[in-house]
């Protein structure tokens, strides 16, 4: 050691230099301000940390001239805690693309200007008719001009994508917008596309509201087989609640349901307490006579392929119902019988096939006769140009989607790899562990007394592993981690000895712990906080946190703390019901909470958190599937928001190289792996993968980005091809050395906090949903 660095020397230096006192005074003043709470709550204790932070900072100053201070620590984060602040606070700005704000109820008025029932320019507003443009002048002086037909939030807000579609279309069929003076449709939809949510959507836009300003009819009738009508009736509550009193007929006596019947046919407008009569095909069919003697507005026959045989009773009386808005539900499909498409089609849009007779001679006739057997070439093809027309014509009025549409329907993902600078007190612990005599040990070690034809990896360089990814998480999950080996090892076990990178913690560093949180202290943490501010502020989208440690979920929620956000955490101990409970408050778009906590080991599999669409991937797995899982928690059935994926890996660490693995295909191929086995596969590693692991690359943006290769950024202005999506190689992502070429402006903000490079890519191309 040189005469000049041991540390009696530099004890004295030290002392001729400055006075200690000083330092001490402002240490104690500042441990003061910020201990209020302990103050009031506990005066002994703080007092306690007073006298040893006293003594220890006096140890600190003679033995470690570089070493970054406590003190040093808080005012860096009370600097970063007023930046966070400060973005919190910022007054509000123009809402970024995804906001969705609260919406504002327009009543109907009697008097005054025309309005339409809801805003039209909220977002996520599913507007059904939109009016001609009209301007001021006009509105003053003319009384009549139409307004928008805008969906009722409260079932605007649950329905998917592909219902928004198919209650368009309904409402474009039965208000005859589609084919002049038709006013019916086929909703075809397979089972599980909510074909009763989208008919109950119908309703009650026509029930309240049209472009005149008032309501486009006052009754409707639901025919459905008995054993749906307390469905339909449950259905109806469930997503309307107390807005609406519809009315079920199963059953009773016939004057019972004659009274029932003859009253709702005879009230009309406005005045309709039970606009919405729930009846079975059998009782309609029993009561016809009074079904018969008045208007209704729409009818809709679920199970409607019943309805195929025009000779048939129900049909009948069915046919003869005052209602020209006719809307025929079936799950399954329409078969090749063309009378019975003839049928289906006659029922809901009388005449648009023409007559029976015209309908045989134009179609039925020339299709069959191209499909015969010793048709000609001509016959086939007059047969096949027939039934094109006939096919065009019928899905005019016809709307038939299959479960697997579910997926293309979903929102647009980008996923974004984001480097993150190591902290300078995370570097310096990670050199030095990583030079120590206690690491090379480890690997000489395990690899001589492991087993196997793979050679490598076992307990202790496990142990070597978790304590880096603890590192790059933060170094006061390292610190802890450091100070349980002592007190282990202290009690007589066998522990690994990590005690020589306590020097790069301020002695008084414990005074920090398990209280406060320190974000300054890791890389990720700050890009973590900044982001979540950033999220907060600009938005009002919510976030899944994932990691692999419960620690780092301590932290979170101390962040959260900090930062009064509010959140839940999935705990692996609780009870499914306990579960269910806290997603579905979670998803409740009312509901205050800001983050959901994951752990990725505790599972979370069948997890639906469709009330976020952000999800920070805090630390990277071995397992792609676990990471895939994690994904599939926000971007799902039900999503309506484009979602954002952060996989958060701390630069050049060893967190880039467990994301290389997984992304390699090898890492696939020579670890069949699933979710319980994360120890297997950090015991299976060989010397050679465990130096490489235990490399810090000092000098670059992104580790990953420099082992791709990469030729593509080697040309300017080269971009990967538009129809590349997340599920290609990385190659083909989108390289960002600096933050121009970001899609997702909230990372954007936060570049400057270290970021060092971003990879991203699209799941799909967005396609309008008509
Ligand atoms: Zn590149």
């Amino acid at each position: 050691m040189l005469r000049s660095k041991v540390p009696s020397i530099v004890a004295k230096r030290k002392l001729l230099g400055q006075t200690d006192n000083d330092e001490n005074q402002s240490f104690i003043k500042c441990v003061g301000s910020n201990d209020d709470d302990d103050v009031r709550h506990n005066p002994k204790r703080s007092c306690n940390t007073g006298r040893t932070a006293l003594i220890s900072i006096r140890n600190s100053f003679t033995f470690r001239p570089n070493l970054k201070l406590v003190d040093d620590i808080i005012r860096e984060r009370q600097s970063h805690d007023d930046h966070i602040r400060e973005i919190l606070n910022r007054p509000f700005r123009i809402p970024l693309k995804n906001y969705t704000g609260s919406y504002r109820s327009l009543g109907i008025k009697l008097s005054g200007p025309r309005r339409p029932l809801f805003d039209p320019g909220a977002p996520n507003a599913l507007i059904l008719y939109e009016p001609p443009p009209i301007n001021a002048q006009e509105k003053l002086t003319k009384k009549d001009y139409q307004v928008h037909v805008v969906v009722d939030p409260v079932l605007c807000n649950v329905l998917r994508p592909h219902q928004r579609e198919g209650v368009k279309f309904m409402w474009d069929c039965v208000t005859g917008v589609r084919i002049n003076d038709q006013f019916g449709c086929i909703m075809a939809d397979e089972m599980g596309l909510g074909k009763t949510l989208q008919c109950i959507t119908l309703c009650w836009t026509l029930l309240r509201q049209g472009p005149e300003a008032r309501a486009t009819i006052d009754k409707a009738v639901i025919v459905a087989p008995s054993s749906l009508v307390k469905n339909w009736y449950n259905e109806i509550n469930k997503w309307l609640g107390c807005r609406i009193n519809a009315l079920a007929i199963d059953g009773g006596s016939k004057e019972e349901i004659d009274r029932k019947l003859g009253s709702f046919i005879q009230t009309i407008g406005r005045r309709c307490c039970q606009p919405i009569l729930i009846i079975s095909y059998e009782t309609f069919r029993l009561h016809t006579d009074i079904l018969h003697s008045g208007d209704i507005g729409l009818v809709i026959c679920d199970e409607g392929h019943r309805l195929k045989n025009q000779e048939n009773q129900t049909y009948i009386a069915l046919n003869q119902i005052r209602a020209k808005r006719r809307v025929l539900l079936s799950g399954t499909p329409i078969q090749n019988d063309l009378l019975e498409y003839f049928s289906l089609v006659q029922f809901v849009c009388p005449g648009l096939l023409g007559t029976s007779a015209e309908f045989r001679r134009h179609y039925e006739n020339p299709i069959l006769k191209g499909r015969d057997a010793d048709a000609t070439e001509n016959d086939r093809l007059r047969g096949q140009e027939r039934l094109n027309e006939l096919i065009r014509l019928v899905n005019k009025i016809m709307i038939r989607r299959t479960s697997n549409i579910l997926s293309k329907y979903l929102p647009v993902k980008i996923e974004q790899i984001v480097c993150c600078q190591l902290t300078e007190l995370q570097r310096q612990i990670y050199k030095e562990f990583l030079n120590s005599k206690e690491l090379a040990k480890v690997i000489r070690d395990d690899v001589k007394h492991s087993t196997g034809s793979r050679g490598g990896g076992g307990n202790a360089s496990l142990v070597a592993i978790t304590f880096l990814k603890k590192l790059c998480n933060s170094p006061q999950l390292a610190y802890d981690m450091i100070m349980e080996n002592k007190e282990k090892k202290r009690d007589g076990k066998n522990a690994a000895d990590l005690d020589f990178l306590l020097k790069h913690f301020p002695n008084d560093f414990n005074s920090l712990r398990g209280r406060q949180i320190e974000p300054t202290l890791s890389g990720k943490l700050k890009i973590l906080d900044t982001l979540l501010a950033y999220i907060r502020h600009e938005t009002n989208d919510k976030v899944v946190l994932v990691s692999n440690y419960t620690q780092t979920l301590d932290l979170f929620e101390k962040l959260c703390r900090a930062r009064n956000y509010r959140y839940v955490r999935l705990d692996g101990t609780m009870s499914i019901k306990k579960r269910g409970k806290i997603v579905e408050t979670f998803n409740d778009p009312n509901s205050m909470d800001f983050i959901f906590m994951l752990s990725s080991k505790a599972g979370g599999c069948g997890l639906n958190l469709i009330g976020a669409n952000r999800l920070v991937m805090y630390d990277p797995d071995w397992n792609p599937a676990n990471d895939g899982q994690a994904m599939a928690r926000v971007w799902r059935d039900g999503q309506l928001k484009q979602c954002y994926i952060y996989r958060l890996l701390s630069t050049g660490t060893i967190e880039e190289k467990i994301f290389q693995r997984q992304t390699h295909k090898r890492a696939l191929s020579t670890c069949v792996i699933d979710n319980a086995e994360e120890e297997e596969v950090e015991r299976h590693f060989s010397l050679s993968e465990l130096k490489e692991l235990f490399r810090l690359e000092l000098n670059t943006k992104s580790d990953t980005h420099d082992k791709l290769n990469c030729k593509m950024c080697k040309i300017i202005g080269q971009q990967p091809p538009a129809d590349a999506n997340c599920t290609d190689d990385l190659t083909v992502w989108y390289h960002c050395p600096d933050k121009r070429n970001l899609v997702d402006q909230i990372l954007k903000r936060v570049w400057d906090q270290g970021i060092t490079y971003c990879m991203h890519q699209k799941s799909h191309i967005q396609k309008d949903i008509p």
